[in-house]
């Protein structure tokens, strides 16, 4: 792509260099129930690798449920999900467990570990998960913690820490597994107001300087508009609306994506 021109990509079926892109993600033919509540219902759509797609839509359209299954956190009733070419459902555990390796999430009530400090909610995943050496993961976990601009809270307890502060530890938590897929649930919704522009600032950082695929569930439509390759339009379980965010922002085609942003800008 144009961000990144020197990202490889996989060859061709015949060995010849792939022209186009690589599908990272797909879902095929999800769904999702709660009871009798259908919550996703037969949901299709894949993510290119290197690409940053988000998924906006009313409460309750099933946009938390898609990343939740990504993470394994919950099961689709129906359908496949595939990741970088293998089966994450259905599949078996051993399979899931090396496929979740590749996705990191980051969520709305940042889930720290309270009795740890910064550093070791850091390092402890790369550690126990990958097998990762504790001096190696200390130094990659200071570097990640000078990108969140946290260097000098390795020590500190979460609880000593802002909601802001909080949120960029988990970024880079989520980060130290070096994911090829980063998972952003709302990620500033439990934030006061005054510290939402710092964390949605380092996440468009991090879109612009890596080349980690991002999936982001977000109600902050100029965050959106700016990192987004790709916006989903979402409504009861299914895509109303998908295209580039110039498209969707700008003229969108459908009357409820109309609706919807009408009644959120
Ligand atoms: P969104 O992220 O778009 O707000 P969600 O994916 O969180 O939507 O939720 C979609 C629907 O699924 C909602 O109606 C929600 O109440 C329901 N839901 C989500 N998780 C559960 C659960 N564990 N048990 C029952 N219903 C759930």
């Amino acid at each position: 792509t144009a961000k990144n021109p020197d990202r490889p990509t996989n060859p061709g079926p015949d060995g010849s260099p792939a022209s186009g892109t690589t599908e990272l993600i797909r879902l095929e033919n999800v769904t999702k129930r709660f009871g009798d509540h259908t919550v996703l219902d037969g949901l299709d759509f894949s993510v290119d690798t290197g690409k940053h797609v988000t998924l906006i839509g009313p409460s309750g359209s099933g946009k938390t449920t898609i990343l939740r299954m990504l993470m394994t956190l919950t099961r689709p009733d129906e359908g496949t999900i595939t990741v970088d070419g293998e089966r994450l459902f259905p599949a078996p555990p051993k399979q899931v467990r090396e496929i979740r390796k590749k996705i990191g999430m980051v969520f709305q009530q940042f889930n720290l570990f309270p009795n740890m400090t910064v550093l070791r909610n850091v390092t402890e995943a790369p550690v126990t998960v990958l097998g990762m050496s504790r001096d190696e993961a200390e130094a990659r976990a200071r570097e990640l913690l000078e990108l969140v601009g946290l260097a000098d809270k390795c020590a500190a307890r979460p609880s000593q820490l802002s909601g802001g502060q909080q949120q960029r530890v988990a970024i880079a938590r989520a980060l130290a597994m070096r994911p090829q897929v980063l998972l952003l649930d709302e990620v500033t919704s439990a934030l006061d107001p005054e510290l939402v522009a710092g964390v949605l600032d380092l996440l468009r950082d991090i879109a612009r300087s890596t080349d980690i695929t991002m999936l982001c569930v977000t109600h902050e439509m100029g965050f959106a508009r700016d990192i987004s390759d790709q916006v989903l339009m979402f409504d009861s379980g299914r895509v109303v609306e998908a295209g580039s965010p110039e498209k969707i922002f700008g003229d969108p085609e459908q009357e409820r994506t109309r609706e919807f942003l009408g009644a959120v800008l």
